[in-house]
């Protein structure tokens, strides 16, 4: 019984449920503002070829910097946007924008890369997904194999919708890939049901890969999965030389993280493939 808890406990119980749904209604409404003013901005991290240091690829992450509260982080208002609905408008925003950059950049005369944009679960469910992204295609011009939708585990709740969805995209010719895979119940038993090209591996077992016995089977048993199933592997949140070291032990060949550089804005991604030096990357 609340009141038991005495006048304080009572005050502050009532307190912290009415800031969070007040923050909760203020970031909706702010969303909702910035969707429409298109507030939004994408990062670039690069993808690598662990053996060779090649760049492969990079991956869009999105970034909202709002006028007055400063950054709001992708894990505070991706949520916020798959709950109310918003992610729609803003995915589709994000998937426009980056495939438009990438094909900039292809004919800037870049070597082209293959972009990766993550798609929530709502997304990748939507009717008419597979049309959308076909349609963002022909409108900005960049060809099909230039594109990966990253998708995480928890559309293994409709696995049969899921792997439909799936083929269609592949008919397409564009890629897939499971992210933060491992994580998830059953991730294992439900992979094989799916036809995606990459499995990448969640960064809590990079994290303690070369200290924790436990994180390093895990990573060993998805890459035996991958490689009965024939599917790419790529290690996400890859630090430091050690971590690195036992991925290129265990044949790991795709890596992602801050050792080799941070998500970066589109002009300083531009420096990167210039092989300018930037801060937060090593030279491609
Ligand atoms: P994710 O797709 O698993 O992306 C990886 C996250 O790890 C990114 O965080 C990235 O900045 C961060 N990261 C990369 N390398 C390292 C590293 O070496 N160490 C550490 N500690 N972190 C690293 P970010 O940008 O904050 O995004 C968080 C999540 O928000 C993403 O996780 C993804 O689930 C979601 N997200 C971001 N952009 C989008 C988007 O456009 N659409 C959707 N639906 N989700 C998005
Ligand atoms: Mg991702
Ligand atoms: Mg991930
Ligand atoms: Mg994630």
């Amino acid at each position: 019984d609340v009141k038991n808890h005495g006048r304080n406990g009572f005050s502050f119980f009532h307190a912290e449920m009415e800031e969070r749904s007040l923050e909760r209604i203020l970031l909706e409404n702010e969303l909702k503002k910035a969707i429409e003013r298109e507030q939004f901005r994408i990062d670039y991290q690069p993808k690598l070829h662990l053996s060779t240091g090649q760049l492969i690829g990079m991956e869009a992450l999105v970034r909202w910097d709002h006028p007055e509260l400063g950054r709001i982080a992708p894990n505070k208002f991706i949520p916020i946007a798959e709950d109310t609905g918003l992610i729609l408008p803003l995915g589709e925003w994000v998937l426009r924008h980056g495939c438009e950059q990438n094909k900039k950049w292809q004919d800037q005369g870049y070597p082209p890369l293959k972009l990766s944009v993550n798609l929530s679960a709502r997304q990748f469910f939507q009717a008419g997904l597979v049309d959308r992204v076909k349609q963002i295609l022909e409108e900005t011009g960049l060809d099909s194999r230039w594109l990966e939708l990253e998708v995480t585990e928890s559309i293994f709740a409709d696995i049969d919708l899921a792997a439909a969805i799936i083929e269609e995209i592949n008919k397409l010719g564009v890629h897939t890939s499971i992210d933060d895979f491992g994580t998830g119940y059953s991730s294992f038993s439900y992979i094989k049901h799916l036809p995606v090209d990459t499995l990448k591996i969640d960064a809590s077992f990079i994290r303690d890969i070369h200290h924790n016995k436990e994180s390093q089977a895990i990573v060993k048993a998805i890459l035996t999965i991958a490689e009965t199933l024939h599917l790419n592997v790529i290690a996400e949140g890859v630090e430091n030389e050690e971590q690195l070291a036992v991925l290129n032990e265990e044949g790991c060949s795709q890596g992602q993280g801050f050792l080799f550089s941070k998500p970066l804005s589109g002009p300083t991604f531009e420096q990167y493939l210039k092989g300018l030096p930037v801060a937060g990357a090593i030279s491609p």
